[in-house]
């Protein structure tokens, strides 16, 4: 229903508000959650381009606050920012940084809320729940700040955290959003899609989710755009790249570092192959059905083209392959 989602924006603008105030307004908030965003290297003009915010240590304060504001518990637990069980209710986000995840257009639609350690086995982020005004698999964070660069530059630079698009920006680089932790959907990559046809995916140096990240770029060719991978060293992400480096040098980093998609994924894949013919077998599906994806045909041609040459796997076979595929006849 329409007004209650009307009623649902403004308890969540209302909660971005109460975060805001608590992180600069007042002494805990300054003292622990201020404090934490200036160790990461965040400027107070950056916190407040951002909204970021400070959740106190205390189990109804939002609630509480909200409640005497005249906002009715219906909304207040259908953004999930509160939380009602067995007749108590309490803050969903305790003790965590705070932030805000905005439409498109500006407005409030959930929130991500960090522990303010690093404690290995607590959850280090808590995100709003799935709700009315809030679906996840539609929102990219940091979309609203990006939108006009992303159409300038003509590129979109995909990072997997919060704190990467916002230290991008910190740094001068504007034009990039992030899918906050979950695996890309077509609706997120439709959301670039209207801006650019080109899009540039920055992973972790952790490399931990990268093998199983790149079967979700094919989404991405599906949808006709250019792919190009950029990974950072080891330990490294774009948040603590750009921290440590200036405009200058992160943008050398990725001039230089970013590879077309096909070919960085031909090229990794020939190194978990080997010598094993069984392994390489495999993998080379794995790459026609990655190409298989590219609407465009000339596209196609010249990426088997590249992938022959980089496997050592003759274009006959790799097209017929992709004939087998069924999805395309050259
Ligand atoms: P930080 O620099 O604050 O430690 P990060 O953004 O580098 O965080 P990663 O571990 O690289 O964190 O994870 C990338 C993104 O995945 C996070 O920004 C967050 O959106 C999401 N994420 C990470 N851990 C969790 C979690 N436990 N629950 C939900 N989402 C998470
Ligand atoms: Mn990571
Ligand atoms: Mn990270
Ligand atoms: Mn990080």
């Amino acid at each position: 229903e329409a007004s209650a989602r009307e009623s649902m924006y403004l308890v969540s603008e209302f909660a971005k508000d109460y975060f805001v105030n608590q992180l600069t307004k007042t002494e805990l908030g300054k003292a622990i959650g201020l404090s934490y965003f200036k160790e990461r290297g965040f400027t107070d003009e950056t916190i407040k381009k951002f909204g970021l915010g400070y959740s106190p240590d205390q189990w109804t304060a939002f609630t509480d606050e909200a409640v005497k504001k005249g906002y009715q518990l219906e909304f207040l637990e259908s953004t999930g920012l509160t939380i009602v069980k067995e007749e108590k209710k309490f803050d969903r986000f305790k003790s965590r940084v705070m932030f805000p995840i905005l439409s498109m257009s500006g407005r409030v639609l959930g929130f991500g809320g960090r522990i303010l350690t690093n404690d290995k086995k607590a959850a280090k982020y808590l995100n709003s729940p799935e709700s009315d005004i809030y679906h996840k698999s539609k929102v990219l964070y940091g979309i609203y700040h990006a939108k006009q660069s992303i159409a300038k530059e003509d590129n979109c630079y995909l990072v997997e955290g919060y704190t990467d698009v916002i230290q991008f920006h910190q740094t001068g680089i504007k034009n990039v959003v992030s899918s906050s932790g979950t695996a890309l959907t077509p609706d997120q990559i439709r959301l670039i899609n209207r801006l650019t046809k080109n899009i540039t995916v920055l992973f972790d140096g952790d490399a931990a989710g990268l093998r199983a990240s790149l079967r979700g770029i094919d989404l991405i060719l599906e949808q006709g755009m250019n792919v190009k991978v950029c990974t950072f060293p080891d330990g490294e992400d774009p948040d603590s790249f750009a921290k440590n480096n200036s405009l200058e040098e992160l943008s050398d980093y990725l001039k230089e570092n970013a590879k077309d998609f096909i070919q960085f994924k031909a090229s990794l894949l020939m190194e978990d192959a080997k010598s094993d013919p069984i392994k390489k077998a495999e993998l080379v599906r794995d790459m026609v059905t990655s190409i298989s994806k590219i609407p465009d045909r000339i596209k196609t041609e010249i990426y088997i083209r590249e992938c022959s040459r980089i496997m050592d796997v003759s274009e006959d076979v790799l097209f017929s392959t992709l004939a087998q595929m069924g999805k395309k006849e050259l």
